[in-house]
């Protein structure tokens, strides 16, 4: 375990903070076996966005990496480049960017970039054209998110650029990925309907001439409900984290953050008095509070 808040080392004579939030790493390596077992040979990319959800990005992907991750998703370049800063030589997916962005140094850091959209192709292919560097790129589906993603309508055209890209050198095409809206509702009908799109989509692109080697389109729930969809790599965050991401999972996850707290005093109360905003407790009868 590490202790969050760098305040508390601030300097040698200063009090620390009498409240901690610990990070236990040896729990995230553990969750990361269980996904890797519950993934039954597809590859796992562990989702480390907003600083690995607020446990600290470059601790938890080593200790995921250690667990057997294979790779690791972020949302924006920055925190793709943080952990290349920190030594990190892992796979890496970024998939949050603007049109407008400059890409350029996610190709010069080695990160894997979502297209979401044909103007974010765009902007990949003319970094790719600036920096000589071919663009890893894994285009990302509308498959019934309704969020970020090729929509059905655009996907023809941007598949025909994307063979074009690629003959051209200009990018390689790592597989496809989409999203889920109802992963946490196992038998929910919307989730066959977004793994059939993806499929489909794949096979598309096969046809077409890319190879599409790692498709992926799970979240923690759906690695741990759905082994059988047939794509190549998962992506889970919050499990890896130690929550179950549906509630009623048989799964051993462990949980990784914790709270605890020194008590800074004691006081007898007399029944009924209310205590703190709004006296929304009152005590049943005469007790002793910390
Ligand atoms: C956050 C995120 C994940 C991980 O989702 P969990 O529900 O936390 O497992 C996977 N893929 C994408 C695109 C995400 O944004």
């Amino acid at each position: 375990a590490i202790p969050f808040g760098r305040i508390d080392r601030m300097a040698p004579n200063v009090p620390p903070a009498p409240c901690r939030a610990e990070i236990n790493l040896d729990a995230v390596e553990h969750n990361a076996r269980v996904l890797v077992d519950a993934a039954q040979g597809a590859r796992v990319m562990a989702v480390v966005k907003a600083d690995a959800y607020g446990h600290g990005a470059v601790a938890v992907s080593l200790a995921a990496l250690r667990g057997g991750a294979d790779a690791l998703g972020v949302t924006t370049i920055a925190e793709a480049l943080q952990l290349r800063e920190a030594g990190i030589t892992a796979e890496i997916l970024a998939w949050i960017y603007l049109p407008s962005d400059d890409v350029r140094a996610a190709l010069e850091g080695n990160v894997d970039l979502a297209v979401p959209s044909p103007a974010h192709l765009d902007t990949v292919i003319q970094a790719a054209r600036r920096t000589g560097l071919r663009a890893r790129v894994t285009p990302k589906l509308d498959t019934g998110l309704a969020r970020s993603g090729i929509t059905t309508e655009d996907w023809p055209q941007v598949l025909e650029r994307l063979v074009a890209a690629q003959a051209g050198g200009l990018i390689e095409v790592t597989g496809l990925m989409a999203h889920f809206a109802h992963a946490d509702d196992p038998g929910n009908p919307v989730i066959d309907q977004q793994v059939a799109r993806l499929h489909e989509a794949v096979a598309q692109a096969r046809a077409a001439g890319l190879a599409c080697p790692v498709n992926h389109h799970a979240n923690s729930a759906a690695t741990l409900t759905r082994p059988d969809d047939g794509f190549e790599m998962v992506r889970p965050g919050i499990a890896l984290y130690g929550l179950d991401p549906v509630g009623n999972l048989d799964v051993d996850l462990r949980p990784v953050m914790s709270f605890t707290a020194d008590i800074l005093m004691v006081k007898r109360l007399s029944a009924g008095q209310g205590v703190s905003y709004g006296h929304t407790w009152h005590a049943p009868h005469d007790t002793t509070v910390a």
